[in-house]
This record gives structure tokens, C-alpha cells and sequence, in this order.
């Protein structure tokens, strides 16, 4: 799978402004037609990679991220430009799908609503299901795959899960939750019935320690699930988020003051020792290969490099067991 397309963008100087970045975060280039062609690099440079799955940069397009860029737009005007950027990102990544003329498939992200990580700001239920409905009316007919991600509730998990099944008009849902250090959703429910208790083609986890995912995937294993459906596994390269506190909002205490910098500081702390590793994750695949997962990919701070170097260290090993 691809890796984190939102830190590829912030690195490919996507956004004109700090500001922008904790306001519109990854949505940013969607806004601008000049600014389209970093969306289709970096999913170029996942797909030349190995990537054969990469999702689309949707993961920002929600009522509550866009309302904080144009706080003075309607309800109603807010949802149209959620779904023309929503349908940007599809077709950018279509886009760089056909020219690369390889074989690889869009999994349309669908994003918790509210602040990622913190179960405790989902919506009410009917707020979710109505905003949930149109965005993916919105993307599921350019959609290989409806992936809703960065799921820290179960509830929140269950609409957006049930939405897809309803308005993706067919299309294969998978479900993917962030995992606490205990290998848990971060509402604290546990991983195995977390993932039993949606209607759902595959699972994943992902947005955790790649520790902490690696504890969810053996939960997973024991349990069996990873006979009963694919499971695939997608850890960062930051260090524990504490769920209590994360904000993208400016001015915040996990968000850096903008000091006119146009390139985006660090909102979280970052493991040097793995983002700058393009080694780092080649062994901790490999054991999330050997514990039933059947996807392997990276979330925040996971770039081609990563991903690169898994691709050519599993060749390597097929070429041994075949020998
Ligand atoms: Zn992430």
C-alpha cells in the first residue's frame, strides 16, 4: 500500500502558509488548480514505490476542516466545496492511476468528521450520517474501494461503515482504527470487537506507534479475524499521540504558532530515527506479514522511500523461500 500522502504534500511545499496547513491541512492543494500537480506526484512517487493501492487525498475534506478556512461560508456552501474538493482529490488520483498505466487501486479515504484521534469531539449521530452520506455519494463512483480510516470510535466507525454500505453504491468498504499503545481504538475498546462489530470487506489498522499496531494485529491473529476477512497494517513514524490533547487548530498547544513560515512546522513529534530511515519499517513489515496481515503500507510520516525498500527486501525473501 502507499504511505503518508498528507507528509509527502507538506514536504513537496504544497501549502503557501503554516496557517493554511492547520486550517485546510492537506485539502490546501486541492483549492488551487496550480497547486493540483503535487497531489498527482505524490501519488506518482508511491505508485513507482510498489504501491499497488493508494488512497485518495480526501482526508481533509470535511465540514469541521473547512469551516476553520472559510468561516464565513453557509452550511450549505461549505458542503459544495467539500464536494468539489472531494471530487478533485478522486480525479487526481485517477489521474496519476492512468499514467502510470500500472495496476493499482483507489481506496477513497473517508476521514473521522471532527479532530482526528479524539473520540470524545465525535459528532451526535445524525450530524455524522448526513455529512457521511454526501461525501460518499460524492466519491465512491471513482472508488476501487471506500476506506474509512483513522477510526478512534466505534460508534463513529459503525455510521461511517453503515453510510458506505448504504450510498458507495456497491463498492467494497473497509475499515481502519488508530490504536493506543495497547493496541486498542483509542475510545478504549478493544481491537478485536471493535473490528467484529462492523459489516466490513476488510480491516486495518493504522495512525498508531508501528509497536502499537503490531499489538492490534497479534489481538487481531489470536482472534482469528485474520482468517475470516484481510487485515492490513498502516503505523506512522511519530512518536504516542496523547489523545487527549491533539488539536490541528492555530494557536492551540499541539499546533505551532505561524511565524510566516510557508513550510509547515511539526504538530507531532516525529521518531528521526525511523521518518529518516528508509530501512525502518523492512523488518516490522515483515513481522506484520508473518502475524496474517495481507496488506502492508504506512500512515503519517511513511514515505516512498519506506515503502520502496520493503518492496525490494520482500523480493529477497520470496527469492529465499523459493530457494
Ligand atoms: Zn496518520
Amino acid at each position: 500500500m502507499d504511505g503518508g500522502t498528507g507528509t509527502l504534500l507538506k514536504h513537496s511545499g504544497a501549502h503557501l502558509s503554516h496557517t493554511e496547513y492547520t486550517t485546510l491541512w492537506s485539502a490546501a492543494p486541492l483549492t488551487d488548480p496550480s497547486r493540483h500537480h503535487h497531489v498527482v506526484s505524490a501519488h506518482t512517487k508511491f505508485i513507482q514505490a510498489g504501491a499497488n493501492m493508494i488512497t485518495s487525498n480526501t482526508y481533509a475534506c470535511t465540514l469541521d476542516m473547512l469551516s476553520k478556512a472559510y468561516p464565513n461560508m453557509s452550511l450549505k456552501e461549505l458542503t459544495q466545496k467539500r464536494n468539489e474538493l472531494a471530487k478533485t482529490a478522486m480525479l487526481l488520483a485517477k489521474e496519476a492511476v492512468d499514467t502510470s498505466k500500472a495496476d493499482v487501486k483507489i481506496l477513497a479515504s473517508i476521514p473521522p468528521l471532527s479532530v482526528s484521534y479524539r473520540p470524545d469531539l465525535v459528532k451526535e449521530n445524525d450530524g455524522l450520517i448526513e455529512e457521511y452520506s454526501g461525501l460518499i455519494e460524492t466519491i465512491s463512483p471513482y472508488a476501487d474501494v471506500l476506506l474509512c480510516e483513522t477510526m478512534s470510535s466505534l460508534v463513529e466507525a459503525k455510521v461511517a461503515v453503515n453510510a458506505a454500505k448504504e450510498f458507495g453504491g456497491g463498492v467494497d468498504v473497509w475499515c481502519s482504527y488508530t490504536v493506543d499503545e495497547s493496541g486498542d481504538v483509542r475510545d478504549g475498546t478493544e481491537i478485536v470487537e471493535a473490528v467484529k462489530a462492523l459489516n466490513i470487506d476488510a480491516a486495518l489498522i493504522n495512525c498508531g506507534t508501528p509497536e502499537a499496531c503490531l499489538i492490534a494485529l497479534k489481538k487481531l491473529n489470536v482472534a482469528g479475524v485474520t482468517e475470516e476477512m484481510d487485515v492490513g497494517v498502516l503505523p506512522n513514524g511519530y512518536v504516542p499521540i496523547d489523545a487527549s490533547t491533539f488539536t490541528l487548530r492555530p494557536g492551540d498547544s499541539t499546533a505551532s504558532e505561524d511565524e510566516g513560515s510557508v513550510k509547515p512546522k511539526e504538530i507531532i513529534g516525529r521518531r528521526k530515527e525511523i521518518s529518516d530511515n528508509a530501512l525502518a519499517f523492512v523488518d516490522v513489515f515483515k513481522e506484520y506479514a508473518e502475524n496474517g496481515a495481507k496488506m502492508v503500507g504506512g500512515c503519517c510520516d511513511v514515505m516512498p522511500e519506506h515503502i520502496r525498500a520493503f518492496r525490494i527486501a520482500r523480493e529477497g525473501f520470496e527469492k529465499k523461500k523459493v530457494a
